[in-house]
């Protein structure tokens, strides 16, 4: 599987009933025959996954899970595995999100023992890092983005990093509206790739796709992709609509093409 920019992946949350999901997923699907230039990845509730699957299959779309537990298995009530994840047909899954770092007491080893069961499992992970706006104002931005790169991809050998996916997504601009600017933004993502090189050295970092996620919409994903360092987009509530989601889509084609 070749990955590939722009990339595209919607995070449903804890939205869509399985119905809901089919029919977005199929409106996806529909769409995203004439986008064949961008890699869409769908990440519904784990509940919809195999129905989700079922419609995304035999297409480009491509499916992930927005948690996992790093355990194979046992006796982990309501946690869900990278084994289990792969036999629902998942390629990605969204690893890190500040959404269970805030709620969920989520840690930077926490991730990284994540992302090496996802990895065990050919599970690609999308591995979120973001400041909070108090880190950010106290000027802490690349600190922060810096230490959770360092823990999560601790011990992570160049073979596990080179198909994982990074979303830098600031905790400020999730859902509330407020998106990072293209220059905020781009400044965040030359850095993690300037760490990422100093970690697997140049060509792997040149290649790696960097994701902004952050209230992203139509309006505002030309002028963000249009950066260099920004190779795609996880997108939260403008997902929840095909219409809005694959605008977006086609936004990041459009700027994708011309940066080239
Ligand atoms: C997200 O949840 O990853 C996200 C970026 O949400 P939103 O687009 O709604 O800000």
């Amino acid at each position: 599987m070749a990955k590939k920019p722009p990339f595209v992946a919607g995070n449903w949350k804890m939205h869509m009933t399985i119905p809901e999901a089919k029919d977005l997923a199929t409106a996806v699907v529909r769409a995203s025959m004439e986008l064949p230039e961008a890699e869409i990845v769908l990440a519904p509730p784990f509940t919809a996954l195999s129905e989700v699957f079922k419609i995304v299959e035999e297409s480009a779309v491509q499916l992930a899970a927005q948690n996992l537990h790093g355990e194979d298995r046992g006796a982990f009530t309501g946690e869900v595995s990278a084994p289990l994840l792969k036999d629902a047909g998942c390629q990605y899954v969204i690893i890190g999100h500040s959404e269970r770092r805030q709620f969920f007491g989520e840690t930077d080893a926490g991730v990284n023992k994540k992302i090496s069961a996802a990895l065990k499992s050919g599970v690609i992970p999308i591995v979120c890092i973001g400041e909070t706006p108090a880190e950010r104002e106290r000027g802490e931005t690349m600190a922060v983005v810096s230490r959770q790169l360092e823990g999560g991809l601790e011990g992570i050998a160049l073979e596990g990093f080179e198909p994982m996916i990074i979303a830098y997504e600031p905790v400020w601009a999730i859902g509330t509206g407020k998106t990072a600017s293209p220059a905020q933004a781009e400044e965040v993502h030359a850095h993690i790739r300037q760490d990422l090189t100093r970690r697997y050295g140049n060509g792997p970092a040149e290649y790696a796709i960097i994701l902004y996620g952050g209230s992203v919409k139509p309006a505002n994903a030309f002028a963000l992709l249009s950066e260099k360092n920004i190779d795609g987009f996880l997108v939260g509530g403008a997902s929840l609509e095909a219409e809005s989601f694959i605008e977006i889509v086609r936004e990041a084609i459009k700027a994708y093409k011309e940066k080239k």
